[in-house]
């Protein structure tokens, strides 16, 4: 029997396997997709408008699982094989590490945030600005019109703001300030910070085929109607329609295999249905399984060609893993909306408004820092009075001090680079294995607790 040899296998449809999947299918290509879950049921699996009442645990989740869950898995996503916890990694002793993992097909497109700012000259640059690590080997210039392609295609909603630190897209009406907002942006620039509409892949409009956002606020426990951009709503239907696409779930890729010039042939993968071992081939292979799967699966993938793994010579693989810092939260509340009237005004369950970064923009070393920060500001009457357990008392005292704050706590988190180090990274355990018998992914990281 003749082998079948696909154009290209994409290991992982999340962001970044999905676009390769769409362009590649729509450029006329045969396309195998493997992912490690499975495929995602909307009616099943998402919020649905059901509220913390409506749920077995109000919201909280199950106890018995509470433990291991990640911190975004929500009542309705967890405990059903949607996010990873079966497949092992470890963390070196002294270190923390949290590996959030989504299995289903769209990764972590389903629940993630959708706050998509331009990189600008000055994160390009800024390794020759301020002397610390290199600088990217591409200029904002020539990334530019990619950005306005992707744009284009996913719908982002923001304004022109003419900001040096994250250039202006092309891009949907935004989304309505709300009262708490304007309160927060008058505040701010009296103390000459900026707070403005963020930049949201959340669809003010229709856009592409798909519907516009209902402000139903349920976005963490995915979107009923496709509203914002996730690949299994935006990339996979089209790339289905042209009948190029094969997507094989429950694969989990293990290793890249390769021809006798040390070529990419094909991948192995792990059916989790049956625990067996398929070989899949292709002539290219594209690997977007998320960052540290990706590092993984490379390191893993071991052969005459590739001792330590395949386009592994530099030794670089797994290396210098950043992340984005997220500074303590600052809770607080608005006196001007205490006793208020609420509102249904929590419309994205996350933000509206964002400060793009203020420091350092003149000169890289304005600040006793380098780079930068954003600053998001989180609030509106939600579901859940998230800010209970920080009033005093209890009985009907605190039911009522519960509903005259609804309408005006509000929270501060701050997003920050992390700066390239030797001491954080990821290697392959030399002992332990996961249940497929794959070697597993091992963490060191110099203290600083991690996520993604
Ligand atoms: C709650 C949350 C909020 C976020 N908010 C934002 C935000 O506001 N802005 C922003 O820019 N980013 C945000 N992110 C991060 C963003 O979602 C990720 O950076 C992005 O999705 C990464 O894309 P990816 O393709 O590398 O990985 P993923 O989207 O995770 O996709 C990886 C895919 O590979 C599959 N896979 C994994 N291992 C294997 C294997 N061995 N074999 C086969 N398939 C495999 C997975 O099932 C998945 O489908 C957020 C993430 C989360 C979780
Ligand atoms: S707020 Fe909008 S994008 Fe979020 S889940 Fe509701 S309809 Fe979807």
């Amino acid at each position: 029997m003749t082998r079948k040899v696909y154009d290209v296998i994409v290991v992982g449809t999340g962001a970044g396997g999905g676009m390769a999947i769409k362009t590649l299918c729509e450029g006329g290509l045969n396309v195998l997709a493997l992912n490690s879950g499975r495929r995602l049921d909307p009616d099943r699996d998402f919020g649905n408008h059901r509220q913390p009442y409506d749920l077995e645990y109000r919201g909280f989740g199950n106890p018995k699982t509470r433990e291991q869950r990640f911190p975004v898995e929500t009542e309705v996503t967890a405990d059903k094989g949607i996010w990873e916890h079966e497949i092992t990694y470890t963390v070196a002793p002294g270190s923390k590490w949290t590996w959030t993992r989504c299995a289903a097909v769209g990764g972590m497109t389903n629940f993630w945030g959708r706050s998509c700012p331009r990189f600008g000259e000055i994160d390009f640059k800024a390794g020759s600005l301020d002397g610390f690590d290199d600088e990217w080997p591409m200029t904002y210039e020539e990334i530019a019109p990619y950005f306005s392609r992707v744009e284009k295609m996913i719908g982002v909603a923001s304004t022109v703001q003419n900001r040096p630190s994250n250039p202006d897209g092309e891009y949907l009406p935004p989304i309505e300030f709300r009262c708490l907002d304007h309160i927060v942006r008058k505040g701010a620039e009296k103390v000459g910070i900026p707070y403005l509409p963020d930049r949201l892949a959340q669809l003010t409009v229709p856009h592409n085929g798909n519907a516009e956002c209902h402000y139903c606020g349920e976005c963490t426990s995915g979107c009923d109607v496709g509203a914002f951009y996730s690949t299994p709503w935006h990339f996979l239907p089209p790339a289905e329609e042209t009948g190029k696409l094969e997507l094989r779930t429950y694969a989990h890729a293990k290793n890249v295999l390769v021809d006798e010039d040390g070529c990419a042939k094909g991948v192995a993968y792990i059916d989790r249905k049956s625990g067996q071992e398929v070989e899949a081939y292709s002539k290219a292979v594209v690997l977007a399984a998320s960052c540290c799967e990706t590092a993984k699966i490379m390191l893993n993938s071991k052969s005459r060609h590739w001792p330590t793994g395949i386009a592994n010579s530099s030794g670089q693989v797994g290396r210098n893993m950043s992340d984005d810092l997220y500074g303590t939260p600052v809770y607080g509340y608005l006196p001007q909306l205490l006793g208020q009237p609420s509102r249904p005004d929590n419309v994205t369950e996350a933000t509206i408004g964002w400060m793009p970064r203020w420091q350092n923009l003149k000169n890289p070393r304005e600040e006793k820092f380098i780079r930068g920060y954003s600053v998001y500001a989180f609030g509106g009457c939600g579901v859940f009075p998230y800010y209970h357990d920080q009033l005093e008392g209890f009985g009907s005292r605190l039911k009522r001090d519960i509903k005259r704050y609804y309408p005006a706590p509000i929270s501060f988190v701050i997003q920050a680079p992390s700066l390239p180090s030797e001491h954080n990274y990821m290697d392959i355990d030399p002992e332990v294995k996961d249940k497929f018998g794959i070697p597993a992914a091992r963490f060191t990281s110099n203290g600083v607790r991690t996520n993604c």
